[in-house]
């Protein structure tokens, strides 16, 4: 079959095998240009398939030569769709690693769910014994409770005011106004549910009481602040209420796991062109114009860069720097002083007309369509290609 992208908003729903595939040698090959990072021997990966849980898979194995269980939710391909770009990734890094002598395990379904969290404790008992590194990396709109099988969704809105600001479209290369609506205090909740610590507490308890978890275990999540200009939207928005409950179920996992000389961190990442950062108001004009100025500094990093530098030079030290709250900063790059300065005075400026001059919009464009496997010189897209992948190791 011979595959072009179709797109709505900022999901494509067409994802191409080769494209992906070689977006995750691509990753292989930078975590490999690296020295050999000390760390993790048995690792879980909680949402591997793209974005930074994909990274987090590919610089544990690559990096730090850890064989890993990666939990994903991703469609297989079917007689009238390809499968999604998460499932093409998950083959491509299942084979390489493989070819490289390892034992990766994956398992496709939700990891909300009580049935999943039991199959990746068997799957550790049987293949590993226990495991030293758990990387929590979901982004999801819902999530169903196993406690009560109540289905909950998260929202993008603000707390305190309707909020207005710029953003892009950048399938048109247009500026527009949007308007964010307050959330109500149910919003907010049904938020929290999804995207805060429980689930991640969930977990880690489940993998203790299964004793699973290796003495001087460590366990990660994922969080994002960002500047000024964005935290109606995000810090202090819904997503951000989540985001401070995660930070809270690090304190208790810190607590919880103190027996075993554990830890838990909050990693706060910089900000990204991935599939869920793409669904944010505002997020994706402000990524275009900090990808134009970290370039010009020379100090822009992707998924794989910033994972194998938390992996590098921070995960593993002996004394982990953190910030005052007890977080990794892996945002220090974007919010340096003359960066964020060059952003605001830039950020009143952009208009359509001035779009492509001020920021990245381009090459934004550009890396959307990467996500999906599409838009790599290195590909021949008028080839025929399968669409059938199979994923080996899939449990
Ligand atoms: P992503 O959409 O690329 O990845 C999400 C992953 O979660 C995928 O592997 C998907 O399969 C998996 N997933 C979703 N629902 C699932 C379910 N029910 N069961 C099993 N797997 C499921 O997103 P991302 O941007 O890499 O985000 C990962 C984390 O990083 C999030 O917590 C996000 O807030 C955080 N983060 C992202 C950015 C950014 O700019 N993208 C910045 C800082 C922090």
């Amino acid at each position: 079959m011979i595959l072009k992208p179709r797109f709505k908003d900022y999901i494509c729903t067409v994802s191409h095998p080769e494209g992906c595939k070689k977006n995750v040698l691509d990753q292989i090959e930078y975590t490999l240009s690296k020295n050999n990072i000390k760390g993790s021997k048995h690792a879980l990966i909680i949402g591997a398939s793209t974005g930074y849980g994909l990274a987090s898979r590919i610089a544990s194995t690559f990096g730090m030569g850890a064989d890993t269980i990666g939990v994903i939710f991703e469609k297989p391909a079917s007689e009238r769709r390809t499968a999604s770009s998460g499932w093409y990734n998950t083959a491509a890094f299942e084979e390489a690693a493989v070819k490289s002598g390892f034992n990766p395990i994956t398992i496709n379904g939700d990891a909300f769910s009580n049935e999943v969290k039991e199959t990746v404790i068997e799957a550790i008992k049987k293949n590993f014994g226990k495991i030293d590194l758990i990387v929590y990396s979901l982004a999801s709109p819902r999530r169903k409770d196993p406690a009560s099988d109540v289905i909950y969704h998260s929202v993008l809105k603000t707390i305190d005011e309707v909020y207005e600001n710029k953003s892009v479209d950048f399938h048109n290369k247009t500026v527009f106004n949007v308007k964010i609506d307050t959330a109500s205090n149910s919003e907010i909740e049904e938020t929290i549910k999804v995207m805060g610590g429980e689930d991640w507490k969930l977990w880690i308890e489940k993998l203790k009481e299964a004793d699973v978890l290796d003495h001087g275990v460590k366990t990660l999540a994922y969080s994002y602040i960002g500047p000024e200009l964005t935290h109606a939207i995000y810090k202090n928005g819904t997503i951000g209420k989540a985001k401070a409950n995660l930070e809270l179920a690090a304190n208790d996992l810190n607590n919880y796991l103190s027996d075993i000389n554990g830890t838990a961190y909050v990693s706060i990442n910089r900000a990204l062109v991935t599939q869920s950062s793409m669904a944010i108001p505002v997020v994706p004009l402000y990524i275009s114009l900090l990808n134009k100025i970290m370039k010009e500094k020379n100090i822009n990093e992707g998924c794989i860069q910033q994972i194998v530098r938390l992996f590098s030079d921070i995960l593993y030290k002996e004394n982990v720097p953190v910030d005052t709250d007890g977080r990794i900063r892996l945002d220090d790059l974007e919010m340096k002083e003359d960066v964020q300065k060059q952003i605001s005075e830039l950020w009143d400026k952009i208009s359509t007309e001035n779009l492509k001059e001020l920021t990245d919009i381009d090459n934004f464009e550009d890396e959307f369509f990467k996500l999906f496997g599409f838009n790599r010189s290195d590909v021949d897209y008028s080839l025929d290609v399968n669409q059938n992948v199979e994923i080996k190791n899939l449990l």
